[in-house]
């Protein structure tokens, strides 16, 4: 929050001064609506999270979308099956980008107590997991736990790198390579 605060220049005149990737970012993290599906013991969890007493919508994210082309947080929230996770990867791959998923639970996140050959032993073997969460199942509190954690990572990311094509490279790499060739060029002189 300390760091939000820093990347915000405000002016006495009402203008502010602040990065596009900030304001992608801010944007994303406070409207993030989940994908309304679950699958086991954990879902209720899940429902009790959206549910008053926790509140989800605190946080930006209670508004859960019954189609997968309008959401962007996939919270796997149960036992994946073998027989289920091809579902799990077609309902991933129908949402749309920029999209994120937390595992929600043992299951989700490793298998849990099911170490057997109908369970897949984690989902993150068919689709991308930003946040696991332990405990079987793990209170709301947990989850919304994972989803501060998913914000700060969404924070982190640099969604312009692809308008000015600067594709996976960071500035920490920019500012490695320039001081490389500096050195090579002071050497060969
Ligand atoms: S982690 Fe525990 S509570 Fe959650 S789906 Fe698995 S068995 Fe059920």
């Amino acid at each position: 929050m300390a760091k939000e605060r820093e990347e915000i220049v405000e002016s006495s005149s009402g203008i502010i001064t602040t990065t596009v990737d900030f304001v992608f970012n801010w944007a994303r993290k406070s409207a993030l609506w989940p994908m309304t599906f679950g699958l086991a013991c954990c879902a209720i969890e899940m429902m009790a999270t959206g549910a008053s007493r926790f509140d989800m919508d605190r946080f930006g994210a209670g508004v859960f979308r019954p189609s997968p082309r309008q959401s962007d947080l996939m919270i796997v929230a149960g036992t994946p099956t073998l027989k289920m996770a091809p579902i799990i990867k077609r309902v991933w791959d129908q949402m749309p980008e920029p999209k994120w998923c937390i595992a929600m639970g043992a299951c989700a996140s490793t298998g849990g107590p099911f170490p057997t050959y109908s369970t897949l032993q984690g989902v993150d073997r068919i689709v991308p997991v930003d946040v696991y969460i332990p405990g079987c199942p793990p209170r709301p509190e947990a989850l919304l736990y994972g989803l501060m954690r998913l914000q700060d990572k969404i924070m982190q990311e640099q969604p312009t790198r692809f308008v000015f094509g600067r594709g996976n490279v960071s500035q920490e790499d920019v500012e490695g390579a320039a001081a490389t060739t500096a050195e090579g060029e002071n050497a060969a002189a």
